[in-house]
């Protein structure tokens, strides 16, 4: 995947891009670039793609484990859009059928019906056995209000679901059950635009907008070697394992990057497709302090993800997957089977602040005395292995009036852009985020050398 590339020449017809990052932005950034000419050029510090949405290899069978389980929904166009384009599409796989589970074993599908939206869930949500009818007349009444509602009004989510006649029920097993994971934060730290983003598009505009598609390879590898071969058939250069350490600015342009190995790579445009902590990092702190769009990433705030990856001596799940509700667990994966001959299950915590200062060890204990209860064949089963994982800083919290802390991916620089799911996409932070922020970018740097184009794709 290295390919050496000291320095893209400056006015050759053929524009050139540099990306610093090669997470789901940049890896969007470029294939939209490539497609239409330009000359680009990916430089990612670690030695896999894909960024947050990555695996790590598994010292025992040497298989690439996903540091976290990533789902994506069918209203996420762009992400659907970028997969399609560089072939991997088909390596996500539709799941029509969402099974939520109690501590008491009970499940209850939740799938669309042939009405049409938005009461294509009016069944599921009827035979929902852990919401009384009172419950569900509730949630009726508030997914009706959210319709009405302002899509810019951003007060705090609570306040208005209590206002909308929720009480603690229907909210710790509605609305926290769907909106933990999906924005990954606790309810009372959450603003209602990006709440009502998430009930709207994947649950009330469009029949498929809730179809859940999970990875069927590890996302190293989707974003590594699937991907590899479109990028080199359209001249994409990658080069991992190369940290950028610092934008050159001179005037009001980017004239070039320092990279860690001491070079300097100079393109016609740059895309800063970085977290937002390190592109921080890479500029000098008069920069910062001229331009807003910079300065105002210091406000923002984010959110753990745990998950705990267990690998067991026989097969407990009969199901892909399981929602749990009133759980410590919110959703389990069934990863099936792996080259050790174990089953390999792995439990996600979004917004998991309330694990901190716990050691692993808890955690796992937590976590297996938990599915103990739901699968009683786990009692007799061995956990042979157990990693917890915890992503610190998984996603910037959708807090009350985030947006305004969001740039857009027109930084004040004349050559750079901004790519990255903090970048005001519309979006929560997600992969659909990440790779709308990189087609915005294209429509950027077209926009600025003279020409319009729409990139970022409908939605549902
Ligand atoms: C645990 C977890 C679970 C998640 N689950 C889901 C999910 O189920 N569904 C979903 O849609 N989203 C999920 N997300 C969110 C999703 O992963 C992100 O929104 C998305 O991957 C962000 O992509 P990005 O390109 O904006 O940023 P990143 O993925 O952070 O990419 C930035 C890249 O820049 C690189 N980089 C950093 N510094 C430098 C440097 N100096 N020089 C060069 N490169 C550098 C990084 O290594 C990284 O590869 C999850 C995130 C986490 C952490």
């Amino acid at each position: 995947m290295v390919k050496n590339l000291n320095f893209i020449p400056i006015g050759v017809a053929v524009k050139s891009v540099v990306i610093l990052g090669g997470g789901l932005a940049g890896l969007a950034a470029a294939a939209a670039l490539a497609v239409r000419g330009f000359r680009v050029c990916i430089f990612e510090s670690r030695n896999r793609l894909g960024g947050r949405a990555s695996s790590f290899t598994d010292p025992v069978t040497g298989q690439l484990i996903d540091a976290c389980q990533h789902v994506t929904m069918g209203c996420c166009t762009n992400f659907a859009h970028f997969c399609a384009t560089t072939g991997v599409a088909h390596l996500l796989a539709p799941q029509p059928t969402l099974w939520f589970m109690t501590p008491d074993r009970r499940v209850s599908p939740f799938s669309a019906d042939r009405l049409p939206a938005p009461f294509h869930f009016a069944r599921s949500l009827l035979r929902a056995h852990y919401l009384t009818l009172g419950d569900k007349i509730r949630i009726g009444w508030g997914m009706l209000a959210l319709l009405r509602t302002d899509a810019n009004d951003d007060q705090p989510l609570l306040l208005w679901l209590k206002r909308n006649r929720q009480n603690q029920r229907t909210i710790e097993r509605f609305w926290s059950v769907v909106l933990v994971s999906a924005l990954n934060e606790t309810i009372d730290r959450l603003g209602l635009k990006y709440a009502r983003k998430v009930f709207l598009d994947g649950f009330l505009r469009h029949r498929r907008g809730f179809e859940v598609f999970l990875p069927t390879v590890p996302l190293a590898r989707l974003y590594g070697e699937e991907m590899q071969s479109w990028f080199t058939e359209h001249g994409v250069t990658i080069e991992t394992g190369t940290a950028a350490t610092a934008l050159e600015i001179a005037g009001n342009e980017v004239r070039g990057v320092k990279m860690r190995d001491g070079r300097v790579v100079k393109a016609d445009w740059y895309i800063a497709a970085l977290p937002y902590q390190r592109l921080l990092g890479l500029l000098d702190e008069a920069t910062i302090n001229a331009h807003p769009c910079f300065s105002r990433l210091l406000n923002f705030e984010t959110s753990p993800i745990t998950s705990v990856h267990l690998w067991l001596d026989r097969a407990v799940l009969d199901r892909p997957h399981l929602v749990l509700v009133d759980c410590l667990g919110q959703w389990i994966f069934n990863r099936g089977q792996s080259a050790d001959g174990s089953y390999y299950l792995q439990v996600v915590i979004s917004a998991s602040h309330h694990l901190k200062g716990l050691e692993h060890q808890e955690i796992r204990e937590k976590i297996v005395r938990e599915l103990s209860q739901l699968f009683p064949a786990l009692t007799a089963a061995t956990v042979l292995r157990a990693k917890v994982v915890t992503e610190h800083a998984a996603t910037f919290s959708a807090l009350p009036g985030i947006d305004r802390w969001r740039p857009t991916q027109e930084a004040p620089l004349g050559n750079l852009l901004l790519a990255g799911d903090w970048t005001n996409t519309g979006w929560p932070a997600t992969m659909e985020g990440a790779v709308r922020s990189g087609y915005l970018t294209v429509e950027a740097i077209l926009r600025r050398s003279g020409s319009v184009e729409q990139i970022v794709q409908p939605n549902l």
